[in-house]
């Protein structure tokens, strides 16, 4: 029994490792990556063995026992430790907690791995194997199964349930001696057959595709942006892709966004592949994830599809990473450990020495900067793979005109003609409720959230107010809280307002209105599409739900209820974001074959990004966009960390932020750094607990990492430190 000093990685905010003693024999090099349990304070933590060490600088009395190592196998591989090594260093974060982000809830909480367990499965016995192909056919179905193994020798319950062999089926087969059931290892069930690897048969690509589709090379390090529009086929050949690398006996890890937004792209993986995917998203049960986890993990699945979190998944043997819709914010974690999840797949191809592929219509301005400086291969597919032409795009001039609703006349009219022609229109706006705010009418008293001391949402089904900050909801008031009068009056429209407003205007056609409170489940939504799929003449009403990857074939004309929030907002990322949305929102405009019609109603229609996006593309406004960036030193030009604090006593929140500041000015950086606040964030309060930021910016990446983990070491540990909850997000995406 040897005694062995460990050093740990526990969920704990300090960047920071911690040393514990442990007896152990064998060789202690195999505990690395394993969970343990450790006393820390008065608790008990479970942690991450990150070394083995023969010395420790801990003093002596301070030194601790661990309870127990959990694990007899790592849990985490060393290619993964040091991925999250890597990102608890560039995140500023602690190890830790990255670790735990990394792994699912009950692997957390101490539950055992599955270990390579034993699965059953049925072959054919000696005598249903010398049955010939022709026989059984008094059973359609029985035969199927035993021509099935004629050509794939064995199958699991999970190929069974896939191919639809069903237990009755098997077991009368069984009862015949045909069949039997074996044991077989569960990891290794190996794709074999390439035809057995595909559902159905991949599509003809076209010129684009296939040059796209080849550009990408295996078994090597590179990345590559597959920029093409709306409807140009990406994920046909993401498909394709995906199957490269499935023949050559690795796995895909493939990103897509927040999942109720594309449910559609999860379905077409599915249809097209036969083997094991494993799904990771917020909407599945944390058994479910476990146990996906797990499947990624030893290489069962042979698909490793989800949100962002999918990208910290574990892997056996990656062969392809794609992330679809690159651009989308919800890659960017919010809250705790604040990773981009593109990023962390560019990070892993490199070190599994492997293609990543980043798609999308509207790239991000980080993704087009890496592809025009060579650092990433820029592929294009510049045409619809369906004979649609792209839509002609236009914007109106809202200034003085009357709205309804939110809408002018002339984005009516252009409705009524579009149902008339037996079509479907879809109104965006991203603001869900009735109107963003309630008043009244007699003495201006407005109805605000008590905790964020802003205008409260008014909701007309169910009525009520809802602070979609705070989350805080409220009834309406019978009357004036302060005048006493009942003349409430509201203004600005939301989708409620928008559905309302038109199913008055056109009673004989189905409006459907898509927002978070329409779509509570993802079902919902699938169920709320179907008259719009039928392509039947209907109106769709929605948020950004509606703007993502839904391909409803029948829609010919997008309005863009509200442009203005983005070009006039006060963070830089604002009208890039506007630029994404109406090309996004346009690609879902004249799917099939009959050219579509976006209409952007705009108080600016002299914004000259605006003007360049609506006369030349995505690509030309990026371009420009771009320019200014670099003018101006912002990303991706320059690189900029986000440090933001929040207390219900603002002395506190902004102690914090004084403090780093201070620290940052007596480093010696101080003329390459800049530095804006500490102030007050654009939205001071939410739920009773004011908040401020600190911004830095700086022209070396290096430099600003090195400044920030020098500083944050040094202040992290004082008194300030423990009074507030605050944050560092590096490269943040927003700055609410
Ligand atoms: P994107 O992901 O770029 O939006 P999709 O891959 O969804 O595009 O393709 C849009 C439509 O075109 C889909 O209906 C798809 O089935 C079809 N499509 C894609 N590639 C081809 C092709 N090579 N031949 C025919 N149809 C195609
Ligand atoms: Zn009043
Ligand atoms: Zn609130």
């Amino acid at each position: 029994m040897n005694k062995l000093y460990l050093e740990i990685a526990l969920p704990v905010p300090l960047r920071r490792t911690f040393d514990y003693l442990a007896n152990f024999q064998g060789d202690p090099n195999g505990l690395i990556g394993c969970r343990v349990q450790a006393p820390f304070g008065n608790q008990t933590l479970i942690g991450i063995i990150i070394g083995v060490k023969a010395q420790s600088e801990t003093p002596a009395d301070k030194m601790k026992d661990v309870h127990t190592i959990i694990d007899d196998t790592p849990l985490i591989s060393h290619l993964d430790l040091q991925l999250f090594s890597w990102a608890a260093n560039y995140y500023h974060h602690s190890l830790g907690e990255v670790l735990h982000a990394s792994i699912p809830q009950k692997l957390r909480q101490g539950e055992r791995q599955e270990h390579e367990q034993r699965i059953s499965a049925w072959k054919h016995t000696a005598e249903g194997m010398g049955l010939p192909e022709t026989a059984l056919k008094r059973s359609k179905k029985q035969q199927e199964i035993h021509r099935y193994l004629l050509q794939n020798t064995q199958f699991t319950r999970s190929t069974a349930q896939r191919l639809g062999f069903s237990s009755s089926v098997i077991k009368a087969l069984k009862d015949k001696n045909l069949i039997e059931e074996i044991l077989v290892k569960d990891s290794i069930e190996q794709v074999q057959i390439s035809n057995s690897l595909l559902n159905n048969t991949p599509l003809a690509l076209n010129q684009e595709q296939t040059a796209a589709q080849e550009s990408v090379i295996f078994h090597r390090f590179g990345a590559y942006l597959l920029d093409g529009v709306t409807g140009s086929g990406k994920t046909e050949v993401y498909l394709q892709l995906v199957a490269r690398a499935l023949q050559a006996g690795t796995q895909a890890l493939v990103l897509i966004p927040e999942i109720g937004l594309s449910p559609q792209t999860v379905g077409r993986f599915k249809d097209r592949f036969s083997v094991e995917i494993a799904e990771l998203h917020s909407s599945i049960s944390e058994a479910k994830r476990a146990e996906h986890w797990q499947a990624a993990k030893s290489g069962r699945a042979k698909i490793v599809i989800g949100t962002r979190l999918a990208a910290l998944a574990a892997l056996n043997k990656p062969g392809i990473i794609i992330v679809d819709e690159e651009h989308d914010l919800s890659y960017k974690q919010h809250d705790g450990f604040r990773y981009s999840a593109r990023d962390i797949c560019v990070y892993r191809a490199k070190q599994h020495n492997i293609p990543v592929v980043l798609g999308s219509a509207t790239p991000s301005l980080e993704t087009l900067n890496n592809s025009i400086t060579g650092r990433y291969q820029h592929l294009k597919l510049t045409q619809r793979a369906s004979t649609a032409t792209p839509p002609h795009i236009d914007s109106i001039d809202i200034r003085d005109q009357q709205l309804a609703a939110g809408l002018c006349e002339s984005a009516i009219e252009e409705i009524r003609h579009t149902l008339q022609r037996q079509q479907q229109a879809l109104v965006f706006l991203n603001r869900r409720g009735f109107a963003p705010s309630l008043f009244c009418h007699h003495c201006g008293w407005q109805a605000k959230c008590t905790g964020c001391e802003l205008p409260m949402t008014f909701h007309s089904h169910p009525r009520h107010l809802h602070c979609h900050r705070c989350d805080r909801q409220n009834g309406v008031p019978r009357a004036c809280p302060s005048c006493k009068n009942q003349a409430f009056s509201h203004r600005g429209s939301g989708t409620e307002q928008i559905e309302l407003y038109l199913t008055k205007q056109f009673p004989n056609t189905p409006v459907i209105r898509i927002d978070r409170d329409t779509t509570s489940s993802k079902k919902a939504m699938q169920k709320l599409l179907e008259p719009a799929y039928a392509g039947t003449p209907c109106i769709l009403v929605g948020t950004q739900m509606l703007a993502k990857g839904h391909h409803i074939p029948g829609i010919n004309l997008a309005v863009i209820a509200d442009a203005d929030q983005g070009l006039m907002s006060a963070d830089y990322r604002g009208v890039e974001q506007v630029g994404q949305l109406v090309t996004q929102v346009a690609g879902r405009a004249g799917r099939a074959s009959s050219t579509g019609k976006v209409l952007i109603q705009t108080h600016q229609p002299d914004h000259p990004l605006m003007r360049v996006l609506i006369a030349e593309g995505y690509n030309s406004f990026a371009v420009q966009l771009l320019a200014e960036r670099k003018h101006s030193g912002l990303p991706p030009y320059g690189y900029s960390a986000l440090i933001r604090s929040e207390s219900k006593r603002p002395e506190n929140a902004l102690a914090i932020l004084q403090l780093i500041h201070g620290a940052i000015k007596n480093t010696g950086n101080k003329h390459t750094i800049t530095t804006i606040g500490p102030m007050a964030a654009p939205i001071e309060k939410i739920g009773n607990r004011f908040r401020f930021q600190y911004q830095l910016f700086c022209n070396s990446r290096k430099e600003l990492h090195a400044t920030l983990k020098a500083v944050l070491s040094e202040v992290e540990v004082k008194a300030e430190a423990r009074r507030t909850r605050w944050s560092v997000d590096i490269d943040p995406v927003t700055s609410a």
